[in-house]
């Protein structure tokens, strides 16, 4: 079992990050935040594809502008991304749900205080996000891109928003590789109990992405680490989405739909598996009951497997069992298998629903 690491909850909008909440999957757009309909147009398919929390960047007054309307369209909460230039910071903290700056980058103190006071009137957190590729001169030349460096920037920026008396932050650290991405969350977790945003920056593609987010965000919510997360890629965002939730969903942390077992197919199999794999993943997406089933291709593995699953189909040569908790329940020609299997699988679900 997952022990996760206690920490304060905040709120993003309404979606609680940390603590005992859900953890919530995001990402970011990459319009123009400028142009409205652009940015409510990924927005909403965001929105769609399951995000919990939505942020775009805000570089210039343009943008800073454009985020009421775009508020008004939308309902995910929306967090603003700013670097340096604090009055956008003044700006977006009338509207968003959340701004995500480093108060080092912004400077001056009383620049620092005012952005602070902006989001304690309006009692919405900040994010302080730590990137090994933009750390503070001062770290840099110390520690270099290194986690310690990383960490050494999220506590001086911390220290500066504690330091004003906020408190109500939540924290990245970000590098561009799994081994730094998780060391630097692993180093800083002991020190404050503030929520996490996970997530590994400039993952690349979606092929190259899936694998570093899965091996580093999948590492540390293993040690209980990560209240919030992000799968970043390269110009994907349903697809972000959809590998956030995977990885909850494989780790067992979120129950949400089918856990399909299916075998990985080698010679001793007669039947064309991975058709009925596809087709069972496809006619089975609608449903939302955590069940376990598992689609294998001969009985060699398939009685064991099925002894675990709430329903299972084992493939013979012209013919299977279908099997329900571990009981077989029918044997039937081939080309009946799957329909029987997923007949079996919506009565499961509709008891989930009850
Ligand atoms: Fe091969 Fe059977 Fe195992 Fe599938 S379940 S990999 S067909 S031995």
């Amino acid at each position: 079992m997952i022990k996760r690491y206690p920490t304060k909850q905040i709120f993003v909008g309404n979606v609680p990050v940390g603590g005992d909440a859900p953890i919530p999957v995001q990402s970011m757009t990459f319009s123009k935040t400028s142009d409205v309909k652009a940015t409510v147009e990924q927005i909403r398919a965001l929105h769609f594809a399951g995000a919990d929390i939505v942020r775009v960047t805000v570089p210039n007054e343009e943008a800073a502008n454009a985020l009421k309307e775009i508020k008004s369209q939308v309902e995910l909460p929306l967090v603003a991304d700013i670097h340096f230039k604090y009055k956008l910071a003044l700006k977006a903290a009338e509207v968003v749900d959340c701004i995500r700056i480093n108060p080092g980058n912004i400077g001056d103190k009383q620049r620092v205080a005012e952005v602070v006071k902006a989001c304690s009137e309006r009692n919405i957190p900040i994010r302080i996000g730590v990137n090994s590729g933009s750390l503070e001169k001062q770290f840099e030349n110390k520690y270099g891109q290194t986690p310690e460096g990383m960490v050494a920037s999220a506590e001086y920026n911390i220290k500066y928003l504690e330091d004003l008396g906020f408190t109500n932050m939540k924290i990245s650290l970000k590098a561009s590789d799994v081994q730094r991405t998780v060391a630097a969350y692993r180093m800083l977790r002991p020190k404050n109990n503030y929520p996490f945003h996970l997530g590994v920056t400039e993952a690349g593609t979606k092929f190259h992405s899936t694998v570093k987010s899965s091996i580093a965000l999948g590492s540390l919510l293993l040690d209980g680490i990560g209240d919030t997360l992000r799968v970043s890629m390269t110009g994907e965002l349903e697809e972000e989405i959809k590998v956030g939730k995977a990885i909850l969903k494989d780790l067992g942390i979120v129950k949400d739909g089918l856990n399909i077992i299916s075998c990985p197919t080698c010679g001793r199999i007669e039947a064309d598996l991975v058709k009925a794999v596809a087709e069972v993943e496809e006619r089975t997406k609608h449903i939302k009951a955590p069940l376990d089933v598992s689609v294998m291709g001969c009985v060699v593995n398939a009685l064991g497997e099925a002894k675990s699953a709430d329903v299972a189909i084992a493939f013979g040569k012209g013919n299977g069992l279908v099997m329900k908790k571990g009981e077989i329940i029918a044997k039937l020609d081939e080309d009946k298998l799957v329909d029987k299997f997923i007949e079996e699988v919506e009565s499961e679900a509709k008891k989930h629903e009850k």
